[in-house]
């Protein structure tokens, strides 16, 4: 798959700029160093499509899952609790 192309960055660029600073800064920063648009977990190209979409997206739908997923576990994670002994 290609990169994004001048046209679409600067397209993103624009949208996230609308968008709150704390969401922002991220893919912001990102944009200057280069990785923007890829996977923060696996490094897929996410593509124009579903940057247009969610200009801030980090992860691939895939990943994304993979996150929310572990996230709502750790929330209900079990407390271990020491028994006696070991
Ligand atoms: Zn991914």
């Amino acid at each position: 798959m290609d990169h994004l192309s001048p046209d679409d960055l600067a397209r993103l660029r624009a949208a996230l700029t609308t968008l709150p600073e704390p969401v922002r800064r991220a893919p912001l920063a990102r944009l200057t160093d280069g990785t923007y648009g890829l996977c923060l977990s696996c490094g897929e190209e996410l593509g124009a499509d579903l940057l247009t979409d969610a200009p801030a997206r980090a992860w691939c739908p895939q990943c994304e899952a993979d996150v929310v997923q572990r996230r709502s576990a750790a929330r209900h994670g079990v407390c271990g609790q020491r028994g006696e002994g070991g």
